[in-house]
């Protein structure tokens, strides 16, 4: 039997209670692993001097395949984004969000089964992290070049600079995944997403490219949204989208507006593909006012984990696995406070017990 090789990051706030879970969850399927446990993020600042430790990276360099917990990324000051480094570092550069409805979850809307998927470009846009503080010596020269070649351009006094490239070939390759997944997955219509009307040379460059690459897949449908728009009728009319691909913002901001269609972020997956390798964790962040306290839901990552079985090829364990997760969120009696009713905690269970209620069903 294949064991498989596997990087699991532990996390920050309520990410080592859900790892824990998830290993459990996952093992409990019979697929055998072997796993290498790693840290990165607020502690290992702490204790390391960095949040990502050049042993993380190497884990996942070596293994091609790891699940994360939710990492801390301090807001303002601080060390960057771990997240969004892991992401750079490895070239992830799709990051794919299944949002389906699954029968038991509480949603503040009449849709049901809705079933979309999220295709976010992950390197590059506004996370390139190519920013300028406001008064500061290389910001004021920047300034100044802006103002030579654009000499109408506005700007207010002291402001700060952060730059958008969008690339023609990763807007390709990131469109070109989406338009495989479709296929690979039995999806019609591909949406390219952007806002092209105003930021013509970045927004408009993706959707250029998305429509070359249309023309190069015929046999699935393409058609475009303004983000704006978009973000209206995916709350009146989800059932109009199937694969969403977005520059890495917009990618972000409605990959929480569809969490929250399907249920919220206890139950909305995510996986970060490239060339060489890919990382699966949940939508959702470290939550630290819930650290420890055994209460926030492990579904999401523990669909994560499903994703992953699939994409080592586990298809079988992966079908058993969805299946017993939704069945413990149809049945509801052993489920987190956010699945609960008014999301209070009376009849809810702890992360720890609904991962065993998991375990049960897989054994059913
Ligand atoms: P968050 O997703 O951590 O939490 C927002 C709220 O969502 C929580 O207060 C809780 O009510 C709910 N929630 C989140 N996960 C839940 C779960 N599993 N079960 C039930 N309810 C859940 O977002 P935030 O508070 O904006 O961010 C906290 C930290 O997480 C920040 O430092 C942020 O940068 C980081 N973050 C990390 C990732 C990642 O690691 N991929 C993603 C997003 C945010």
């Amino acid at each position: 039997m294949t064991v498989h090789s596997v990087t699991l990051i532990r996390g920050d706030g309520i990410g080592p209670e859900l790892a824990a879970v998830t290993r459990d969850v996952l093992e409990a399927t019979g697929v055998r692993f072997a796993w290498d446990v790693v840290d990165a993020g607020e502690n290992q600042m702490k204790t390391a001097g960095t949040p990502l430790p050049e042993s993380v990276l190497a884990s996942l360099r070596r293994n091609r395949v790891g699940i994360k917990a939710p990492i801390t990324t301090p807001v303002g000051t601080g060390f960057r984004s771990v997240n969004v480094a892991l992401r750079k570092e490895l070239d992830l550069y799709a990051c794919v969000r299944p949002c389906k409805s699954y029968a038991g979850v509480p949603v503040p809307h009449r849709h049901k089964d809705i079933d979309l998927v999220i295709v976010r470009e992950n390197t590059e846009d506004l996370y390139a992290g190519i920013e300028f503080e406001h008064d500061r010596e290389d910001t004021a020269r920047l300034l100044e070049l802006i103002r030579e070649f654009r000499p109408g351009a506005a700007f207010g006094k002291g402001c700060g600079i952060s730059i958008k490239p969008i690339s023609v070939e990763r807007s390709r390759r990131v469109v070109q995944y989406a338009f495989d997944y479709a296929r690979r997955n039995g999806r019609r219509r591909v949406t390219a997403v952007h806002k092209a009307n105003i930021m013509k040379f970045t927004d408009g460059l993706f959707l250029e490219v998305a429509r070359q690459v249309a023309a190069e897949n015929p046999g699935i449908e393409f058609n475009d949204r303004i983000v704006d728009n978009i973000t209206m009728q995916l709350v009146q009319s989800p059932h109009d989208y199937d694969v969403l691909v977005l520059p890495n913002l917009y990618g972000d901001i409605l990959s929480d507006l569809c969490a929250s269609l399907v249920g919220g972020l206890g139950v909305a997956p995510g996986a970060n593909v490239g060339t060489n390798g890919a990382l699966f964790e949940a939508v959702h962040g470290s939550a630290p006012k819930y650290a420890g306290l055994d209460k926030v839901n492990p579904t999401a990552m523990i669909l994560s984990g499903v994703l992953m079985l699939r994409h080592l090829g586990e298809t079988e364990a992966a079908e058993r696995l969805e299946r017993a997760v939704a069945r413990v969120l149809a049945e509801g009696r052993h489920v987190t406070y956010d699945l609960r009713p008014n999301k209070d905690s009376d009849g809810a269970v702890g992360t720890r017990a609904m991962g065993q209620a998991i375990i049960a069903a897989l054994a059913t």
